[in-house]
């Protein structure tokens, strides 16, 4: 997939294959992580389910004892194939990519023509029983803003968590631009026009999305302010790159090599110190408003939404 607003159109340089963590390391990782008090990991990428062993991976991964929640992040074109799979590793717990319910906008998008597999995928994710399944939608003026409606009608419809996401200007060759930019609040206005709109009790595990549900609707609608409305205060987030990097924020290029380490058979107290080392290095503030964005070197595809 070439996403417009993640990868560029000629795509990346793909990192060596021994460069990138084995499933094994990872697995390593989150053992430790359980112990320095992580509950919740999410897989994301690039695209997990492209990924040779991800099945046999996330069994292991969810026999983490202390581990309370795995979640997965996808583009959907595999999800068809691999749901039950999923399913079977206890995991139920998914998001979805898809910022266009018109198939021809979605190739303008994603610059494949995958609409209906993404579709099948998130239909035969909600016959097995995933719950949630939330749908991510990357709201860009000009290019999907004319559906936020359509969006929002279908979570009266269909049990999904329709969670619209400001366009974040990450990466220096991604298609950000200020006009592109829709803050959250105006999206929320645009939905209001659909009915009244209750906002939900935030719990601890619910991320960063503010929740809402249109009256009689099957779904729900989360709003992600990333730039409007920042969460930095209550994110715990830890990101861990295929490289083995630990990286505490999102838009922050400061990132703590942990594989190294790791490879060099460096032992549990010294891996548990650096783990702890990004915890408390995670920034105050991402300062997005105050700097030039795009001058984060990485792109979302190789942090990790
Ligand atoms: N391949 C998977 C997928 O397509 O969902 C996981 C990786 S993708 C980087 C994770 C999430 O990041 C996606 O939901 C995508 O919409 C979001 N994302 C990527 N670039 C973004 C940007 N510039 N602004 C806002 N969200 C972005």
């Amino acid at each position: 997939m070439r996403c417009i607003y993640c990868m560029p159109e000629e795509g990346v340089d793909f990192v060596p294959h021994d460069q990138v963590l084995s499933y094994e390391e990872m697995l390593r990782l989150v053992e430790l992580s359980v112990k320095a008090g992580i509950r919740k990991v999410r897989l994301t990428g690039g695209e997990p389910l492209v990924r040779r062993g991800f099945i046999p991976f996330l069994e292991k991964l969810s026999a983490v004892e202390e581990l309370e929640e795995i979640s997965l992040t996808t583009n959907g074109v595999l999800l068809k194939e691999f749901a039950l799979d999923i399913k079977r590793c206890g995991i139920c717990r998914i998001n979805v990519s898809l910022d266009s319910l018109d198939p021809q906008k979605f190739v303008k998008i994603t610059g494949r023509d995958y609409f209906h597999r993404v579709l099948e995928g998130i239909e035969e994710a909600e016959r097995l029983g995933f719950h949630p399944i939330k749908i991510n939608v990357v709201a860009m003026r000009g290019i999907n803003d004319d559906e936020i409606l359509d969006f929002g009608r279908l979570t009266i419809a269909k049990p999904y968590h329709v969670r619209f996401i400001e366009f974040m200007p990450i990466g220096k060759r991604n298609s950000w631009t200020s006009d592109r930019f829709i803050p959250a609040d105006e999206i929320l206005n645009t939905l209001r026009t659909l009915g009244e709109l209750k906002a939900l009790e935030h719990h601890s595990m619910d991320g960063p999305a503010q929740r809402y549900r249109l009256e009689g609707a099957k779904g729900e609608i989360g709003l992600i302010g990333a730039i409007t409305n920042h969460f930095c205060a209550q994110c715990n987030r830890l990101r861990l790159t295929s490289e083995g990097h630990l990286r505490g924020c999102l838009f922050s290029d400061k990132e703590i090599d942990i594989k190294t380490p790791l490879r060099e058979g460096r032992g549990e107290e010294n891996l548990l110190q650096l783990l702890k080392l990004a915890i408390d290095n995670k920034p105050k503030d991402h300062g997005l408003l105050q700097r030039d964005p795009k001058k984060c070197v990485r792109h979302m595809s190789s942090i990790g939404g």
